[in-house]
């Protein structure tokens, strides 16, 4: 073992989320270590971004690369629910209600896309290292995570540090340690994609198509260029393993979805289809995403069906909220706790909004309109229509205010003080002293925003 390191914050995992807490802290002028086991580029799935990303994009100075090395995605078109007549929404109308100058996202290559990424961190402060795995994690008497063992080049390095922030994604290193994790049996799918070399663009050249099968299931359509599609299907664990018996392959099974389909099917020659991948799509989330010395962002955290393209966006989002955290908790180490929290507690809402509706949605009998007013409802959007609220819930665009303007020291809820003042009354009462006056007498009206407080997603 090589001497210990020591750095404020060490990041496991070098894809989207690690690399842009790791950004954002070095950016912020913290020493960051982020520890990657693969040698990038290497291939990921989740190609199709979600133009809620921008601002952060725009934060980390990416827009401009983006534009120029990635084809945009203007919106979503879709063929779902009872309505046989296919639909699409823009991304530009979620943007113009907000008054916002961002127009579009991207469908990348997230090979590519993530090297950037990671590039970019180190350009702004980081330390990342590739090839190099961590297999332990390290912890003080009373628990609290102080550091991590890592392989690289053939030797065992130990470093320490005041974070360890778990971007490890589907691997969830520390919290399959570290957490409770509820597996949504709902949302337990399987995907099966490839890519081809020719197709036939659909009406809205730029846009996802998203397209339910009838009797279960859903396809996609891709377009990383104007040659190359990525297309793929997702089905339930069980209809798949019902869908393969007898010998038939995955290959049976994907010609089978995509002759079902009335888009997909006019996109692409089944015959063109190349080497199939696939993956689990299983939907999970972590009862915690914090604890002593330690944050969990993207998907070490959650996992949330890919069905809106959202894991990207999400994993992002938390980590730009993570990095204001754990920045204010490295200014103040008394704060540790209360900003750890309310990174967790946003956080959470933006996993339990996107979950909700991804259950709404999968039942593809309703109407068009029902899934908008939903999509509505959860944003609590009063001033704008039912197809604006639903473009901005599922490209994440109504949560940026939410997102941008996280201040992890902000406020405190007003439930919360007078409950510690009530603890404290009750303590020096205790103590014999005369009794303390509660301050402002808080009606409901004067809950604040304590009233909104998030629910466990993973109930
Ligand atoms: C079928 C499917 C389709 C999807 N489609 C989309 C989509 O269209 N759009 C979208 O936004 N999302 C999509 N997703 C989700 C998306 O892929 C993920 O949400 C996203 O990649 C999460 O980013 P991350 O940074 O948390 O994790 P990852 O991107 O997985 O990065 C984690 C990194 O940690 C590294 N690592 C793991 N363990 C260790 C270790 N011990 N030491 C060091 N490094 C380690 C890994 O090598 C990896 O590079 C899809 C997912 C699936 C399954």
């Amino acid at each position: 073992m090589s001497r210990t390191e020591n750095v404020d914050v060490v990041v496991v995992g070098g894809g989207p989320a690690g690399s842009t807490i790791g950004a954002l802290l070095a950016k912020a002028g913290h020493s960051v270590l982020i520890l990657e086991r693969e040698r990038f580029p290497r291939y990921h799935i989740g190609e199709s971004m979600v133009s809620g990303m921008a601002p952060l994009m725009e934060e980390l100075g990416l827009i401009e690369e983006l534009d120029v090395r990635f084809q945009h995605k203007s919106g979503i078109s879709l063929r779902w629910g009872r309505d046989p007549e296919p639909w699409r929404s823009d991304f530009s109308a979620a943007f113009s209600s907000t008054g916002s100058h961002f127009t579009h996202a991207w469908h990348v290559r997230r090979g590519e896309f993530d090297e950037l990424m990671l590039d970019n961190a180190q350009k702004l402060g980081a330390e990342a290292r590739q090839e190099a795995q961590v297999t332990e994690i390290l912890r003080d008497d009373a628990g609290a995570v102080t550091g991590v063992v890592y392989k690289h080049g053939g030797e065992s390095h130990r470093v320490s540090s005041r974070f360890v922030v778990d971007a490890s994604g589907q691997n969830r290193l520390l919290t399959r340690e570290l957490t409770q994790t509820t597996w949504q049996e709902d949302l337990r799918n399987v995907a099966v994609w490839s890519y081809v070399d020719s197709y036939h663009p659909i009406e809205y050249k730029d846009d996802i198509l998203v397209e339910a099968i009838q009797g279960g299931g859903w396809v996609w359509g891709i377009p990383l260029s104007e040659t190359t599609l990525s297309v793929g299907y997702v089905l339930s664990a069980e209809k798949l393993s019902e869908a393969t018996r007898g010998g038939r392959s995955h290959r049976d099974v994907f010609i089978e979805c995509l002759e079902a389909s009335h888009v997909a099917k006019t996109m692409i020659d089944p015959a063109a289809v190349g080497e199939l991948r696939t993956a689990r799509d299983w939907s999970h989330v972590s009862d915690t995403f914090h604890g002593p010395g330690w944050v969990a962002v993207g998907d070490a955290a959650a996992f949330i069906d890919p069905l809106f393209s959202s894991g990207v966006w999400l994993g992002t989002s938390g980590a730009w909220l993570a990095a204001r955290a754990i920045g204010a908790a490295l200014e103040d180490p008394e704060q540790e706790q209360r900003a750890l929290e309310r990174f967790d507690e946003l956080y959470r809402q933006l996993f339990k909004d996107i979950l909700g509706y991804v259950r709404f949605f999968m039942d593809p009998t309703r109407l068009r309109e029902e899934y908008m007013e939903r999509a509505q409802e959860i944003q609590k959007m009063v001033t704008s229509s039912s197809r604006v609220g639903f473009i901005s819930m599922i490209s994440g665009v109504g949560a940026i205010a939410d997102v941008v303007n996280f201040d992890p020291m902000g406020v405190e809820d007003v439930e919360d003080v007078l409950q510690e003042w009530d603890e404290q009354t009750a303590a020096s009462a205790a103590g014999g002293e005369g009794a303390a006056e509660r301050p402002g007498a808080a009606g409901p009206e004067a809950a604040g925003p304590g009233a909104g407080r998030a629910e466990a997603v993973g109930a």
